[in-house]
């Protein structure tokens, strides 16, 4: 049964597991160039991870998402995945990546037990891509994508974040690209989490609806009931297999159907996106003896405390000073 409950009615059934906030990209919206990064001694090893896992399958969590930072750039993933996936009552393993190391990884995720992959991809033109990424490399991306095909993972999603007058006019062939594979697609619009001096984010913020109207000019698109337990709003396209999805925080709030929390890299639980409220759970993981039935009352408690939605404003000064690779996103 599931025990938890929010102040709103709203049940947690998806947990988003941050294994490292350290990327090998430094993506403009989600970074700045010079990141200072947890120390080491402070990130959970494998063993609370996957205690941290299984105190919230426990009490009820049916789904859980890999993510950070790059989940890939951790020496023991592998490791990991594996003791999450054998946790009774996990229905879904999934994992998010930036897929520069998913060549060499894709075939050993699938054996560990890694259900599905959504793999961020914003610019299909290589200067354009390091450019959004800092270091990125597309080829390797994009060859990373295949391999995760090619080792039998159904349900690839690919993310693009769409900013205005840097990637809007790639739009189309990211679809184009997701429809040669037979893969879905969602856009997003782009969060201010912490604060970045590279771009305006308010002068880069492109709503879905405009998105939508650029990708219905070649593809009429027809909603969808697909859910994947996400934000995201799906349609779907007369002559193809490939939806595409909106994630859209700021035109069409989705914070009434939230049904997730976050645990960041260091252990710290964060009841919404939008808020810089946090339970650390790593102090408790790390106390004496048996720990887990303190875990879970911890995680329970703390349920009450969840905002009922986020506040994000591109037009206000940054009150979210947490960076997405921070936040597990
Ligand atoms: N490194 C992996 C990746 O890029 O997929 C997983 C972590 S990344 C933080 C997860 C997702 O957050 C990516 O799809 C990325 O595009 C998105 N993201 C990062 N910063 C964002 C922001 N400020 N607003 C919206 N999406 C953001
Ligand atoms: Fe790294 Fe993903 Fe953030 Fe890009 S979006 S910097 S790949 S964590």
């Amino acid at each position: 049964m599931n025990q938890l409950s929010d102040s709103f009615g709203r049940q947690i059934t998806y947990l988003r597991l941050s294994v490292t906030d350290r990327c090998d990209f430094r993506c403009v919206y989600c970074m700045a160039e010079d990141m200072t990064f947890v120390p080491r001694k402070d990130v959970l090893c494998f063993e609370e991870l996957s205690l941290v896992a299984r105190a919230f399958v426990e009490l009820g969590v049916e789904k859980i998402r890999l993510t950070g930072g790059e989940p890939l750039v951790r020496k023991d993933i592998v490791h990991a995945v594996e003791k999450i996936a054998a946790i009774e009552g996990l229905r879904e393993l999934c994992l998010s990546t930036n897929a520069s190391k998913l060549r060499r990884y894709a075939p050993e995720l699938k054996r560990a037990g890694v259900q599905r992959i959504n793999v961020s991809l914003d610019s299909l033109q290589p200067e354009r891509f390091k450019q959004l990424t800092r270091t990125g490399d597309v080829a390797t991306v994009i060859d990373g994508i295949d391999a995760a095909i090619e080792a039998g993972f159904k349900g690839l999603k690919i993310n693009a974040v769409v900013l205005r007058g840097r990637n809007d006019d790639e739009i189309l062939d990211l679809v184009d690209f997701a429809r040669q594979r037979a893969i879905d697609i969602s856009f997003i619009e782009e969060m201010p989490l912490g604060t970045i001096v590279e771009h305006d984010r308010a002068l880069a913020f492109m709503p879905s609806d405009d998105i939508r109207a650029i990708i219905e000019s070649r593809y009429p698109l027809t909603a969808s009931d697909h859910h994947t337990g996400g934000p995201s709003r799906y349609f779907s396209m007369a002559d193809s297999l490939s939806r595409v999805g909106f994630i859209s925080p700021h035109s069409n709030n989705f914070c009434g159907a939230c049904n997730r929390v976050r645990v960041t890299a260091e252990g710290k639980l964060l009841l919404c996106l939008g808020n810089e409220d946090a339970l650390d759970l790593r102090a408790i993981v790390r106390g004496e003896g048996d720990t887990l039935p303190a875990l879970k009352a911890a995680i329970i408690g703390a349920m009450s405390s969840k905002p009922e939605k986020h506040h994000f404003d591109l037009d206000a000064p940054v009150d979210i000073v947490r960076f997405m690779n921070a936040t597990g996103g």
